[in-house]
């Protein structure tokens, strides 16, 4: 895209990409690793992988060289900027919940007829999306539900969504940004220029954020009062976009088929920056009730024996472990992996009250047996070894023999009417290849066990 704008693009990384060969062939020079911003250079576009600390970006900052993310390249690059016919941004962030939401956003726009596409830090990148145009010329897209993550947003600074949101700040991520508030203020930047800021209400830091805006919005699970959409009586419910006081009808909660009040949430928050956008009620409606949950977040895999088999692999720290067990009444949690150095003992002793077994496996399964001990002692627990030195480099027999192990064992521990929960609350990199392959591994036991769902 740069290079057919007439740019001088000059590459780096630490080794070479693959896709370098295809770069340079089209124009680009590859400069291989470096640690200084070569003096030519008025632009330095960067990828999440980089810590702001790397030499080369600390070198960029040093001498006021400007560092963006793609989003923010992305931004400026719009098709239709010039003319105001770009497509509106409605932004979405938060810890957890935010590939969720921004799904759930593009099919309410996609049923309310409009063009509308989900990019960002999920689907296709930004600038593709944003530049892409249709055979009249026209900008392709009306409308783009972005996912950003904190790592994108803290090399943002002119984003401008027509509505933003943060969805919950947990502990994530810290050893990226240097501190949890620099953490917070990365999300924080989504709000920056946007006219309309949601959150949710039950997340102090989040809900602080947006109250600090001009025009906060705010969902909550119980009754909404004026400026929230919430919950009455089992009915999802507008009262912030509503010409009507008492609030606009959106649908019943038994609509949506994704489990738990997390979910709950996300689609309240996706129906916030949905009407925010001027998107009808049925619309919305339409597009929640048709909506089906992404891979590895609460996927039922199969009911073997009255038992239910959960894959939220995707559930990679605590914040995310804790939302998905309140979704069930009675688990047996399968947890571990790598913690990232995240604190797991509030968690524990927030479901300690559900649990009825737990399997524990990878890396730092002994620090979630310690806060285990204190907080749940009479919950029978099962830990499984994955190998002498616990590093199985995602071999696949070895991964899969390990899952196997974990899942033979809780079924061992459940009783019908349990659901057998794989929420890690930890990454999957010390066994699995990523959390998908974790996940996968996780559903071919299950069904190794029997039974369809
Ligand atoms: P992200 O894109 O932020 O990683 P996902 O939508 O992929 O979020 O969900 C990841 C996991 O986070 C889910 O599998 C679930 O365990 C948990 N989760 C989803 N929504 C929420 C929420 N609103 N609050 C807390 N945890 C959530």
């Amino acid at each position: 895209m740069l290079l057919d704008g007439g740019a001088h693009v000059l590459l780096t990384d630490a080794a070479e990409p693959p896709v370098v060969a295809d770069l340079v062939a089209a124009g680009a020079s590859w400069l291989g690793a470096l640690s200084e911003v070569p003096g030519s250079v008025d632009l330095v576009v960067t990828s999440p992988g980089w810590r702001p600390d790397a030499p080369l970006l600390a070198d960029a900052a040093r001498r006021g060289v400007e560092v963006v993310g793609e989003p923010e390249l992305a931004w400026r690059l719009r098709a239709g900027a010039d003319d105001g016919t770009a497509a509106p941004w409605l932004a979405v962030t938060g810890t957890n919940g935010k590939t969720t939401t921004v799904t759930m956003l593009e099919a309410i726009l996609l049923a309310a007829g409009r063009r509308a596409v989900a990019a960002g830090n999920v689907g296709r990148p930004l600038v593709e999306v944003v530049t892409a145009r249709g055979d009249d010329g026209a900008p392709a897209y009306d409308v783009i539900a972005v996912e950003l993550s904190s790592f994108q947003l803290h090399w943002s600074s002119s984003l401008a969504p027509a509505a933003a949101a943060v969805l919950n700040v947990a502990d994530d991520h810290t050893d990226w940004h240097g501190s949890f508030e620099a953490y917070r203020d990365a999300k924080a930047a989504i709000l920056r220029h946007a006219p309309v800021a949601v959150a949710d209400a039950g997340d102090p830091v989040a809900a602080a954020l947006v109250a600090a805006h001009p025009h906060p919005v705010t969902v909550t699970l119980g009754e909404p009062g004026p400026g929230q959409l919430g919950v009455r009586s089992g009915v999802l419910v507008d009262r912030a976009f509503s010409g009507d006081p008492a609030g606009e009808v959106l649908l019943e909660r038994t609509a949506l088929e994704l489990p738990g009040p997390h979910n709950t949430v996300n689609a309240l928050v996706a129906a916030a920056l949905a009407r925010a956008a001027g998107v009808p009620a049925d619309a919305v409606a339409q597009g929640l009730a048709g909506f089906r949950g992404g891979a590895h977040r609460n996927v039922l895999v199969a009911t073997v024996g009255g038992v239910d088999y959960v894959d939220d692999s995707k559930a990679t720290n605590p914040h995310a472990a804790g939302a998905s067990l309140a979704a069930y009444p009675r688990v047996v949690w399968i947890a571990g992996g790598l913690l990232k150095g995240a604190d797991v003992d509030p968690l524990v002793a927030a479901v300690a009250p559900r649990l009825a077994g737990v399997v524990l496996l990878g890396r730092d399964r002994e620090r979630i047996a310690a806060s285990l001990a204190r907080h749940a002692p009479s919950v029978p627990l099962v830990t499984v070894a994955s190998g002498d030195d616990d590093r199985m480099d995602g071999t696949a027999t070895a991964a899969e023999e390990t899952m196997t192990r974990v899942v033979a064992a809780a079924a061992g521990l459940a009783r019908p009417g349990d659901t057998v929960l794989l929420a890690p609350a930890a990454a999957s990199m010390d066994v699995f290849r990523d959390y998908a392959h974790r996940g996968r591994a996780f559903a071919d036991a299950v069904r190794a066990l029997g039974g369809p769902a």
